[in-house]
């Protein structure tokens, strides 16, 4: 099996009909990147920032941070990479950083809510990311939007470090690329608007998962509950990307069930055709692709999306696995 798959590491990632769906990975440091591109990844779909900000004692610098996005830009040539900035807070903390005391840290002081509130931290991560970006495809991802106001306060500061670089004589990418995770309820709901403020969105399905279905995602005692293919699941992802799709922007899938190949019929239904995901998943994700229609795709996404529990959801894709082996 693992031969077979072997085989299809640079075949590139097309339906029977002729589809072609780009296949990248999400990274959380910059030594991932050389193992990732043996899979012949497309780009990195997301690369989780915080990373670079744990395992040591203070804030990673603007020049080291510069350092290491440059470094990972520069191994994909002219692949796209999206770096997620920080997504701190919640289940990941910093040694050198007293955070609040806190009864719900998933509803609480975390990505975009720290970032907004910390402006230099914000700031000096957003001018590596820019320096990072001169000659090189590199855009750029708030975690954790739940507003429009965010998204311009965000974008405010990106102004403000783009005004400090030229003033210093530095290069960056004018028209570097501002895109959003779509991981949060609220957001899905005001999909249609938030469309219009940014480039791209990409689902986070880890956490839209957790706060749609109130379960948290780290709890064991209530993992049963953590349903990828509950029919809310499925409706959210649908409205996210008809939002992206009617206002012309880019859409990708980011969370783990990006990398899950029984879901990637439901995304190519739904006309998803950038996933990002582990490199280990790649090429399951990719034999999949391989042996199925868009149609059919499209077929089973309208089915799918009458269905009312989860388990028939599971029915009909297993359905359609079988129908395939
Ligand atoms: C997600 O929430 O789906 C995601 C990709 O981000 P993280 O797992 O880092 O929260
Ligand atoms: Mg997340």
């Amino acid at each position: 099996r693992q031969e077979n798959l072997q085989k299809i590491i640079n075949v590139p990632a097309i339906t029977l009909d002729g589809k072609e769906v780009h296949l990248a990975v999400n990274i959380n440091s910059q030594n991932e990147v050389d193992y990732a591109l043996t899979y012949d990844a497309s780009g990195v779909g997301l690369f989780r920032s915080e990373y670079l900000y744990m395992d040591r004692d203070h804030f990673p610098t603007e020049e080291e941070q510069f350092i290491a996005y440059k470094e990972v830009a520069q191994k994909l040539g002219n692949k796209p990479i999206i770096i997620r900035t920080l997504d701190i807070g919640g289940d990941k903390q910093l040694d050198y950083l007293t955070f609040p005391e806190e009864d719900n840290p998933f509803l609480g002081y975390r990505a975009i809510r720290f970032l907004l509130d910390q402006k230099e931290i914000f700031k000096t991560q957003l001018k590596a990311i820019l320096r990072a970006s001169a000659n090189r495809n590199i855009k750029i991802m708030y975690p954790m939007i739940s507003s429009v106001e965010e998204i311009r306060k965000a974008n405010q500061i990106l102004e403000q470090a783009k005004d400090e670089l030229l003033q210093k004589g530095f290069e960056f990418n004018q028209n570097l690329e501002v895109g959003i995770m779509i991981e949060v309820p609220a957001a899905v709901a005001i999909a249609d608007v938030l469309a219009q403020e940014v480039d791209f969105f990409s689902i986070g399905t880890n956490d839209l998962i957790q706060y749609v279905l109130a379960v948290d995602r780290m709890n064991e005692h209530i993992a049963d509950f953590y349903e990828p293919f509950h029919p809310a699941v499925i409706r959210m992802l649908k409205q996210t990307v008809d939002a992206a799709k009617a206002k012309h922007i880019d859409i990708s899938v980011c969370g783990e069930m990006a990398g899950d190949a029984n879901a990637t019929p439901i995304f190519i239904g739904l006309g998803v055709h950038k996933l990002s995901m582990s490199s280990q998943s790649m090429l399951q994700v990719k034999e999949r692709i391989l042996s199925i229609n868009e149609a059919d795709c499209k077929q089973l996404i309208d089915h799918i999306l009458k269905c009312k529990t989860s388990s028939e959801v599971i029915a009909l894709v297993e359905k359609m696995n079988h129908h395939i082996n």
